[in-house]
């Protein structure tokens, strides 16, 4: 183990990993049944290619083959999992020349894991950035990063509709550590320009943003960034690289929820911050300190899940816009908020800045005139023209395709009622300060047949 005085070989390790793209694996690690299975020197990794090569290519491609060497361990065409927690030498004089850089490998699994390297640089690719880090999950990336790059004294602006874990973050916790933190209306770029101090340190948004999807216009964005001197983020989960592409806006960062769509399966937990080398490097080193390091056989579902990203979202953009349109159009719906549709306030900048609008849509019930349930005291009265609470959770009891659940992004749908779900233990006046009225839904299309998932929905709005 290196000590806090040593270069981190983790450091050096990634570094080389992206300039060469090779696998970071010595050839005695790699070594399968036959002598040059997963020899770097003798395979031709398509990683190699891939700042290079890679850029030129379709986002279908990129997401099967960036990042991954041509010849695997084993002749294996899939990456293998390395489940190991460390990694051996076979000499001192190795692990000298492996602290001085001369031979990238791993070392230590809090430092890395050649899986996870795989996975960066595929990540690193698709967001048209020159490295990513992967964090356990969205959250720890967000951490990792603010924490590696904030001082005391600094402080923090983030527009309102960011997630409300990461604002909670900020306010509760950044805040014990001397760190400011300031929000301003999500699109009000002119509250953004006042908020911004000498003492500011990183601006953040998210794009399109959960629940409300208004989409952020990131050019603008990244331009207050960079005229006034901070760093600046967005938080891309919603969107993907596949439908937008922040850092060739200017923007410093772009991190992503890989829960959600990267993995798409509904089966692991990541986070993966993407810019520059150089502003992760530290990064990386903080979470090689932190541990907030994924596991190995996550950041092979992960690689496996990412493969299918381009056709994946073709599916979720398809089902937004049709399930989107087909509630505009329903009486029982009070309104639809979707990029995608021309009724939606950023639909303009949605149009130029994005190639489609991802699976997310939502929506507002109206009343109907049947019975409700007796309301709690936490619970608040509905206008009388809109559902109220129990209405609008009767229509997410009676869908039969979407599982009711949190989360979004995955091969199969979820709804969910904000105002129950993230919401319940806060008071009718502070829903009403994050806009999560009782009748809203948020329904996370999936993969499945638009047709289906219309018809299902067409019923649950019948039935009640
Ligand atoms: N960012 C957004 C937009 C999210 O929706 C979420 C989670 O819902 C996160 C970040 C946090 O991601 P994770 O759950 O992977 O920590």
């Amino acid at each position: 183990m290196p000590t806090t005085n040593s270069p981190d070989p983790a450091d050096t390790h990634i570094f080389s990993a992206v300039k060469t793209s090779l696998p970071p694996l010595s050839k005695d690690q790699a070594k399968g049944p036959e002598p040059d299975a997963g020899d770097p020197k003798k395979s031709t990794p398509t990683g190699a290619l891939t700042l290079a090569t890679l850029a030129s290519k379709g986002p279908s491609t990129t997401a099967v083959h960036a990042g991954e060497a041509r010849q695997k361990p084993g002749f294996s065409i899939t990456d293998p999992i390395f489940a190991s927690s460390t990694y051996t030498f076979p000499s001192t004089q190795s692990i000298i020349d492996f602290i001085e850089g001369k031979h990238p490998r791993e070392e230590y699994g809090r430092y890395g894991n050649p899986g996870e390297r795989v996975v960066e640089q595929k990540l690193a690719v698709l967001d048209g950035g020159e490295a990513a880090v992967l964090f356990s999950t969205g959250m720890a990336a967000l951490v990792g990063l603010l924490m590696a790059h904030v001082n005391a004294g600094e402080e923090v602006v983030f527009f309102d509709e960011c997630y409300h874990r990461s604002r909670e973050f900020c306010r509760k916790h950044l805040t014990r550590f001397g760190v400011g933190f300031r929000e301003v209306p999500t699109c009000d770029y002119a509250a953004m320009e006042a908020a911004i101090t000498p003492r500011t340190k990183f601006i953040v948004s998210e794009s399109p943003t959960n629940p409300h999807l208004s989409v952020v216009d990131i050019a603008r964005f990244a331009d207050i960034g960079k005229r006034r001197g901070v760093l600046s983020l967005i938080d891309a989960t919603l969107c993907t690289p596949y439908n937008l592409q922040p850092l060739a806006s200017g923007v410093d960062f772009v991190l992503h929820s890989a829960t959600k769509y990267l993995g798409g399966h509904n089966d692991l937990l990541a986070g993966v911050v993407v810019g520059s080398q150089e502003k992760l490097d530290p990064v990386r080193h903080l979470r090689g300190i932190m541990g907030g390091v994924n596991s190995p056989h996550n950041a092979y579902l992960l690689e496996r899940g990412l493969k299918t990203l381009a056709l994946r979202m073709e599916q979720h953009n398809a089902n937004g816009l049709a399930v989107a349109r087909f509630l505009e159009g329903h009486p029982r719906v009070d309104r639809v908020l979707y990029p995608g549709l021309e009724s939606h306030p950023y639909h303009s900048v949605a149009t130029h800045t994005m190639r489609g609008f991802g699976g997310l849509v939502t929506f507002f019930l109206k009343a109907h005139s049947g019975p409700t349930f007796a309301a709690g005291s936490q619970l608040s009265s509905a206008p009388n023209n809109l559902a109220d609470w129990r209405q609008t959770a009767n229509v997410v009891d009676a869908v039969q395709i979407p599982r009711i659940g949190p989360s979004l992004g995955g091969v199969e749908s979820l709804i969910e009622q904000p105002m129950v779900m993230s919401y319940w233990n806060y008071s009718p006046a502070e829903r009403a300060a994050f806009r999560i009225p009782d009748n809203m839904i948020r329904l996370a299309c999936g993969i499945e047949d638009s047709g289906d998932l219309i018809a299902d929905l067409s019923q649950a709005l019948d039935a009640i």
